[in-house]
């Protein structure tokens, strides 16, 4: 039991140890604070060197307008600081710091040598040894401050024993400059280990090349570099392509009115934009930008600084999501290389392609004999093409005019073109039931034809999925439900009926199916409503997602060219094409160049 001692005051040395404990966790947390005094203090140069990744010592020096000497104390003492004066101003922070509270934090847990000069060749020394000073002196220097500090939490072995590896901190210093440095370009920042520079930007540089010294050349060089005014709000930026997206979250870098944060509602607008871009599981890389009004976001929550709150959430949200979606969508039918929207799109000329509305474009060789019509390409595949069970599904009868099923009743049509193109594509042929090849100017392109025909159904159900068209089924299904299910249902109830599912709940733990949407056979709706028992699907999105998923051609379903052309010629249609609703690829594309480089024709 703690004793019953007397109240009193805590000495200055451990009230700064104490405070210590949450704003210094680490030498990147301090490398943090000192590079955000120095871009307070509005330097354009900020050099950095570490040694045994922080903990034997760290040194950053500045060009910024430096302390007066008599104020050298001053700053060393808590909650003293040059940059708020009344309660008005914490509630419109336009300084990195506020509290007061880093230098005497860091001074407290470590030898501490403080430098600064307002003029150049007339400044002020300092040093402090956890927490008490023991030397005050003038000394010559540039104009700026120059903080030194050895033996980081020497006095504190928890801590010490806290800290991992010195390669480990090395990153993680490594990591703030970084993430500072891409916020502040018009700063010049070093930083070196020991000897050795690890890494120099000289101000003035773009995000861009800031990222390239960073990022992987094929993460940095594949980015979508943003910026657009919303609400208000300003969110600018730089976008990972999907198809680099990767396992961690540690390349989502997150700002607000440039002070690097860690923040859900941003963190979760980003991967709500890349949901069906990229797998569940995955993480893309995203740099964000946001602009706020001071009064709009307190950045006071934490001492260091690096959470905040939001006075509109929601409000957050919705801009970043619609940022960094409008920036992730391709602007128009431009993705693939050589397609010729209007080849793709265009309605064949003769009667029978016509009313088939086969948009495929086909090469026809000259001087092929004219053959008669049930041999002709069109009228022999079409109703071979509509009456396999892959049929409903790949033009789903639900969306599709009946007529444009329906072979016409036309004469005589030339024989099956040797060579089939789509625009400038070219089909080539089915690879292990799965795969689709086509060539293109640009190479080679391989494509999935469960997750192309995913993708075909999504947009076809985001697109008319509402009309809740039904087909009754002659067998009502019954499915059992688990007692953890039935509000699961119930969640879903109204989306399934949009959907076009008719159910009822006849007893708590028995639902019975009486009709599905017609592209859904029986007993793939009632596979359908299992998965959504069993994932619990929360939007309307996931529910087409998973209708698409059960209705598309699978992996291993041989298909006629025929049968090629039509899912091929749809999914070229999409301006949004290369991935499935979860984020798998639809496609892999090499192209003329990579082919060239895998046969190693040049380096
Ligand atoms: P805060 O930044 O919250 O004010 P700090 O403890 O980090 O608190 O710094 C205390 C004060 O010391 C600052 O308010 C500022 O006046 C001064 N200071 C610290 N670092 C620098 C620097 N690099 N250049 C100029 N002034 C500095
Ligand atoms: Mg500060």
């Amino acid at each position: 039991m703690i004793q019953n001692r007397k109240i009193q005051l805590l000495p200055d040395d451990l009230q700064n140890q104490i405070a210590a404990g949450e704003v210094v966790e680490r030498p990147a947390s301090v490398i943090k604070e000192l590079i955000e005094n120095a871009l307070d203090a509005g330097a354009t140069r900020i050099h950095i060197q570490i040694r045994d990744g922080g903990q034997s010592l760290i040194r950053v020096s500045d060009n910024g307008y430096g302390i007066p000497a008599d104020q050298l104390e001053l700053a060393l003492t808590r909650h003293a600081t040059s940059k708020l004066e009344t309660i008005e101003d914490l509630h419109r922070i336009q300084s990195f710091g506020f509290r007061g509270e880093a230098l005497p934090s860091i001074a407290s847990v470590s030898r501490f040598r403080l430098s600064s000069a307002q003029v150049t060749g007339d400044g002020a020394v300092i040093e402090v040894l956890h927490g008490r000073l023991i030397r005050q002196d003038h000394v010559a220097m540039p104009q700026g401050t120059d903080i030194e500090i050895s033996d980081l939490f020497f006095n504190i072995p928890a801590r010490l024993k806290f800290l991992k590896q010195p390669a480990t901190e090395t990153r993680k210093c490594a990591d703030i400059v970084a993430r500072m440095a891409l916020a502040n370009r018009h700063v010049d920042f070093e930083l070196s280990q020991g000897d050795r520079t690890l890494f120099h930007f000289p101000a003035g540089q773009n995000l861009g090349d800031r990222l390239a010294a960073i990022w992987p050349a094929s993460m940095a060089s594949n980015c979508v570099e943003f910026s657009i005014h919303l609400n208000g709000l300003h969110v600018s930026g730089i976008l990972g392509d999907p198809s680099t997206a990767q396992a961690r979250p540690d390349r989502i870098y997150l700002y607000v009115n440039r002070r690097p944060v860690q923040d859900k509602t941003m963190l979760s607008a980003v991967r709500e934009a890349y949901r069906g871009r990229i797998l569940g599981k995955e993480y893309p890389q995203a740099v964000i930008f946001l602009e706020i009004p001071a009064d709009e976001v307190d950045v006071n929550v934490h001492p260091a600084k690096t959470e905040v709150r939001f006075q509109d959430e929601s409000l957050i949200f919705r801009c970043i999501r619609k940022a960094v979606l409008t920036n992730l969508e391709p602007k128009s039918c431009d993705a693939m290389p050589g397609v010729d929207p209007s080849s793709v799109y265009s309605v064949a000329s003769s009667p029978a392609q016509a009313s088939l509305r086969l948009p495929v474009q086909t090469e026809t060789i000259p001087n092929t004999p004219s053959v008669h019509e049930n041999e002709s390409l069109y009228v022999s595949n079409v109703p071979k093409f509509a009456t396999t069970k892959n049929a409903e599904a790949l033009f789903a009868s639900t969306f599709c005019e009946s007529d444009d099923l329906r072979p016409a009743k036309s004469s005589t049509i030339t024989v099956p073109p040797q060579i089939t193109r789509l625009g400038a594509f070219q089909y080539l042929g089915q690879i292990d039931k799965t795969y689709l090849v086509l060539s293109s100017p640009d190479g080679m392109h391989l494509i999935d034809q469960h997750a192309a025909h995913e993708r075909v159904l999504f947009d076809l159900l985001r697109d008319k999925g509402a009309r809740g068209e039904r087909q009754p089924l002659l067998m009502p299904l019954e499915i059992r439900l688990h007692p953890s299910q039935t509000h699961i249902i119930q969640d879903v109830w109204t989306k399934l009926h949009e959907l076009g599912f008719s159910l009822e709940l006849q007893t708590e733990q028995l639902l019975v199916l009486n009709a599905a949407p017609p592209l859904l056979s029986p007993a793939k709706a009632k596979e359908f409503l299992e998965d959504v028992l069993a994932d619990k699907p929360k939007s309307m999105d996931d529910l087409w997602a998973t209708m698409a998923c059960k209705s598309a051609i699978k992996a291993g379903d041989q298909l006629d060219s025929a049968e090629a052309l039509h899912l091929l010629e749809a999914w070229l249609r999409l301006p949004d094409r290369h991935h499935c609703p979860h984020g798998r690829p639809t496609e892999i594309h090499w192209s003329v160049r990579e082919l060239e480089k895998l046969f190693k024709r040049r380096p």
